[in-house]
């Protein structure tokens, strides 16, 4: 019996290399606050060693969609994460944050055009070590970057469906998710039951006022 044609159409075309993400930074020890500038202390810029990414509860592309025009917030982010981009190194002004964390809200309710841009200017190095391959961001900013786009690929970044949320973007943790936390759901549900039992009312009350309208004719006549 001749072979199926198809399997034998089966060729690979490219080669698929897995490598793992590892962040080359460490945490400042300080940082404070002037006008609108974060100012931080300590942080080495190139350790021997790896970040371990699972310090952070949230991972940095989470927090800085979701960071507030703050720079009391913007202190908690940096000592959290570090500083976002190199240069400087040792500043950060609260509005040059805000337009990259737009820029990141941006990618991440879906602009093709901003996704498009950050896949051409993404920068890391490649490191072979025994044991795998390592894509190496040069600061936090490219770090997030890759870690937002890891997630949207798994297709897990959403915008959570209370429009009162105070922390609208949020990973998916299955299929369909459509609110960031329980009680964002419970909020919606309640309001749009509420809404519903008001329509109600409002036609039951046209109802009855019609029905008035009625017997006031009839009597009329
Ligand atoms: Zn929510």
């Amino acid at each position: 019996m001749p072979e199926n044609p198809s399997n034998m159409q089966i060729v690979k075309l490219y080669y698929v290399l897995e490598t793992a993400i590892r962040y080359y930074g460490s945490l400042p020890s300080h940082a404070q606050i002037d006008g609108d500038v974060v100012m931080v202390e300590g942080g080495a810029v190139n350790p021997a060693t790896p970040f371990d990414l699972r310090r952070w509860k949230e991972p940095p592309h989470l927090a800085l969609a979701n960071l507030q025009p703050d720079v009391q917030a913007l202190r908690r982010f940096t000592l959290k994460y570090g500083i976002l981009f190199t240069h400087p190194s040792d500043t950060v002004r609260l509005s040059d944050a805000m337009r990259f964390r737009d820029y990141l809200r941006q990618a991440w309710g879906g602009s093709d055009a901003i996704l498009a841009q950050m896949l051409v200017d993404l920068r890391a190095g490649l490191n072979v070590t025994p044991e795998g391959l390592e894509t190496v961001p040069d600061n936090l900013w490219m770090l997030t970057r890759l870690m937002f786009l890891h997630d949207r690929l798994r297709a897990r970044v959403r915008i959570c469906a209370n429009e009162d949320c105070p922390a609208r973007f949020f990973l998916a943790v299955r299929k369909g998710q459509k609110f960031c936390s329980h009680p964002c759901a419970v909020l919606v549900n309640v309001r749009r039951f509420r809404q519903r039992l008001g329509g109600k009312r409002k036609q039951l009350q046209n109802q009855q006022h019609t029905g008035r309208g009625k017997r006031g004719y009839l009597q009329a006549r």
